[in-house]
């Protein structure tokens, strides 16, 4: 991709970028000169000249660094909260380590690439392990797979350009030093050129940062200031969405925009640890097919990437490895059905009453075994239990709760270490069990779902399958640390076999813990797959024509056979 813009105005000062947090102190010096560049006029950025874009799909991405989303609403914020009513918005808690730091250079990794920092290597601020490689940001990735995309980037934390974080495959690119400089000055420049370009320019896609929310929650917490430095950067936001409206082309366009941050901070300032409040994120996107006032529970920060290519109408290839899912598109996982149902806390101390995030209501079609547990214990933990990231994370922190990533909305947790913590007698053995599944016909039954495991001690965790209601049988059992990962189990259906259902089941004696989320069985024939149930939703012709023969290598007759053969319930000859 040709470079039309080159990195302007950087300082030759170069910051290593695990300094920020000790350079933040600066922003107070800063602030005066930062009110005097807020109120300068556009003219001060002379913008680049991009490329002629070539997409009526068009997206703005909008970073705002460290920004608490539950301060929003004390800050004078119109534009975000009219992005709020106006679309889809979704909170959600980050990683914390040792997957990785609640800090700038995994979040802003996070979001840019699309996958969690156990794929994208950066943990903290070095950078060190970073994959951007195999993992590029999404500006990258659109330089390789769409190159006719006019794209640019703006970001005043140096080390998002630098490491290649952001702004590596944008045809343009503003960098400044906020470090160097101060972040109110160049935020407001960003905000200058970006309108610019919007107003002036064709571009398609455009990823722009600013920075001072963090370095004003750094300097003095989340307070007044932190507010006034959310309401600056409202502005900043308003200005190009009223530039995007302006544009002479806006009625045939297709715009998006979406803000999200990298990460929280505590009250008085500060963030990398495993509290709620650094771990806080969200996703605030306005566009077509992104429904209006929607606040979804299964939203993850990894999100952000998916949505760019899905309002580009870019499928992403399986090989890119993505963890994100595009904002509209909802998880029809059977677990999430129970969020009207959850409560607050019971025995936990540690979790606000206000926090409802458990059950033990088992999903339509599923139960909990729970004849072989102890008594007493810590009631929400007794047997499987069926919660959000929020509640469960919050009975402790720092034993790796925080990790469980791929975890979306409501989850199942069998977790005898937190059940332990009241008194009880006998040890932890509960068994999650499916509803039934039809198998009739099908020579294979496939189990997906994502996993998140910690083993210790003589904890047992086992998935079993039990076909025609007959004596289950052990399909996998683990005995090691498989930290939020999705998994794969396929069977043999027995000759004759209509039905299966599956197990899971986890004793222990105050050991850890085990979270199944995601569950997805799939049965089929020799050579292709024809799904009785997807996700937990109903059977669906749509898909099961999608599924079942969209992949299938078979064509005319053959294929022809083979539906018939499906439409039977019985699998066709090979
Ligand atoms: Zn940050
Ligand atoms: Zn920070």
């Amino acid at each position: 991709m040709p470079t039309h813009g080159m990195p302007r105005r950087s300082t030759a000062t170069c910051r290593s970028a695990v300094t920020r947090r000790s350079v933040l102190a600066a922003g107070a010096a800063t602030a005066a000169t930062a009110t005097a560049l807020t109120n300068a006029p556009a003219a001060l950025a002379a913008a680049p000249t991009l490329p002629n874009g070539t997409s009526k799909d068009k997206v703005l991405v909008v970073g705002m660094d460290g920004l608490r989303h539950d301060r929003i609403d004390a800050a004078d914020a119109p534009h975000l909260r009219s992005m709020m009513a106006n679309g889809t918005y979704g909170t959600s808690l980050l990683y914390s380590g040792p997957m990785a730091a609640t800090s700038s250079g995994p979040g802003w990794s996070t979001i840019a690439t699309g996958v969690w920092p156990d794929k994208h290597g950066v943990r903290d601020n070095t950078f060190i392990g970073k994959n951007y490689g195999r993992y590029p940001g999404f500006l990258a990735r659109l330089a390789q797979v769409r190159p006719e995309l006019s794209t640019y980037a703006a970001v005043d934390w140096k080390p998002l350009d630098s490491q290649g974080t952001v702004t590596a495959g944008a045809d343009a690119k503003l960098v400044l030093d906020g470090d160097a400089d101060g972040y109110p000055g160049h935020d407001a420049t960003i905000a200058n050129e970006t309108e610019s370009i919007l107003r002036h320019q064709n571009p398609d896609v455009l990823f722009v940062y600013f920075g001072n929310t963090d370095v004003v929650a750094h300097g003095s917490g989340t307070g007044r200031r932190y507010l006034d430095a959310i309401a600056v950067q409202d502005a900043h936001l308003g200005r190009l969405l009223a530039a995007i409206r302006s544009r002479p082309t806006y009625p045939a366009e297709r715009w998006t925009v979406i803000v999200a941050t990298d990460h929280g901070h505590v009250d008085a300032g500060g963030h990398g640890g495993s509290s709620i409040e650094e771990r806080r994120t969200f996703i605030l996107a306005q566009g077509p097919g992104i429904a209006a006032g929607a606040r979804p529970i299964d939203t993850r920060l990894v999100d952000v990437a998916a949505t760019v290519f899905e309002q580009l109408g870019i499928t992403p290839d399986p090989a890119w490895g993505l963890d994100g899912k595009p904002v509209q598109e909802r998880t029809d996982d059977p677990f999430d059905t129970l969020r009207p149902s959850l409560t607050g806390r019971v025995d936990e101390t540690g979790i606000p009453a206000s926090v409802l995030g458990f059950t033990h209501t088992a999903p339509g079609g599923w139960s909990v075994i729970n004849n072989a547990m102890g008594t007493g214990g810590v009631g929400e933990w007794r047997g499987w239990s069926f919660a959000t990231d929020e509640f469960w994370s919050r009975t402790h922190r720092d034993q790796w709760r925080e990790l469980n990533v791929r975890s979306r909305g409501v989850f199942a947790v069998a977790d005898s270490d937190e059940w332990d913590d009241k008194a009880n007698s006998g040890g932890y053995d509960s068994t999650l069990v499916t509803p039934a599944y039809d198998v009739s016909g099908r020579s294979s039954v496939r189990l997906d779902f994502t996993t998140h495991y910690r083993q210790e001690g003589g904890q047992t965790a086992r998935i079993l399958a039990s076909f025609n209601g007959g004596t289950p049988a052990v399909v996998r059992s683990y005995t090691s640390d498989v930290v939020s990962q999705p998994q794969s189990v396929s069977v043999p259906v027995p000759a004759g076999a209509s039905s299966v259902s599956f197990r899971f089941r986890y004793t222990g004696a105050n050991n850890w813990y085990w979270v199944i989320d995601g569950v997805r069985v799939t049965a089929s024939c020799l050579g292709w797959r024809a799904p009785v149930h997807r996700r937990g939703g109903a059977p669906s012709a749509h898909r099961t024509s999608h599924y079942a023969y969209g992949r299938s290598p078979l064509h005319g007759r053959a294929q022809a056979d083979r539906i018939l053969a499906h439409r039977h319930g019985r699998c066709p000859h090979p």
